[in-house]
């Protein structure tokens, strides 16, 4: 027979463990999916704001290809990047801020800077009178954007696997404008006819085309530059 000390002490302990017995599977529930929402691991996006901006836009056409007579305007082509480069960046706990397409370079930078970006990429693409030139080549203007530009360009580059014409120091476009570490990239020629209708492809709902190959290459650079060690002049950390 119990007395009422150890009657109460093992309903007591009937409790807990019925308790433990109830939680036990909501926390294996737990690890398992806790990895499927990724939980825990951020995002070395996350809390970042990417200024994109896609060249001309409006009125402006910026350089216009063609394949088989049909025109390609390099705008598009710009529009069409952005819009997967922000669908990745936001995925990935960032914001994808679009700059506005205003008709100066500079109040263009000024939105961007408004919108407190931590970085810029300026979105163009080449053209030619030559309809087969075509490579991929970056500008910049400041010490902050090579450094940047050391991880968008290659990457660029090794997606498209078109001549490399590299990174070009000659302060032209957005990248003069402001303080914001940025990069002008031209990343293919709208008027190379394989350019042209690579383009028409990604408009007939072709998913390996130039569009989603530099979108990518552009995120993977974003990750790359986001992940670096700093306190090492800027050398990758992995
Ligand atoms: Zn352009």
């Amino acid at each position: 027979m119990l007395d009422a000390y150890t009657r109460l002490s093992t309903n007591h302990n009937f409790e807990i463990m019925s308790r433990k017995i109830f939680l036990m599977p909501l926390f294996a529930v737990t690890i398992l999916i806790l990895p499927l929402f990724n939980i825990g691991a951020a995002s070395p996006l996350s809390g970042k704001v990417i200024a994109i901006d896609a060249g001309h836009g409006n009125v402006e056409t910026g350089a216009v290809g063609y394949c088989g007579g049909i025109p390609v305007v390099e705008a598009d082509v710009n529009l069409a990047v952005r819009g997967l480069l922000k669908e990745k960046i936001d995925a990935a706990e960032g914001l994808g801020y679009e700059v506005a397409q205003l008709s100066s370079r500079n109040d263009r930078v000024a939105d961007a800077e408004s919108a407190g970006a931590d970085v810029l990429i300026s979105i163009h693409h080449n053209g030619s009178s030559n309809t087969s030139a075509d490579y991929s080549q970056s500008f910049v203007t400041q010490k902050n954007d090579k450094v940047f530009a050391g991880y968008i360009h290659p990457s660029i580059v090794n997606a498209l696997w078109l001549p490399d014409k590299g990174i070009k120091s000659d302060g032209y476009g957005m990248t003069v404008y402001g303080s914001l570490p940025g990069i002008l990239t031209e990343s293919y020629f709208v008027t190379d006819t394989d350019g042209a209708c690579d383009f028409i492809d990604y408009q007939n709902g072709v998913i390996n085309t130039r569009v989603q190959k530099e979108a990518q290459a552009m995120y993977d650079g974003l990750v790359a530059y986001f992940s670096r060690s700093t306190d090492g002049g800027g050398r990758p950390n992995r």
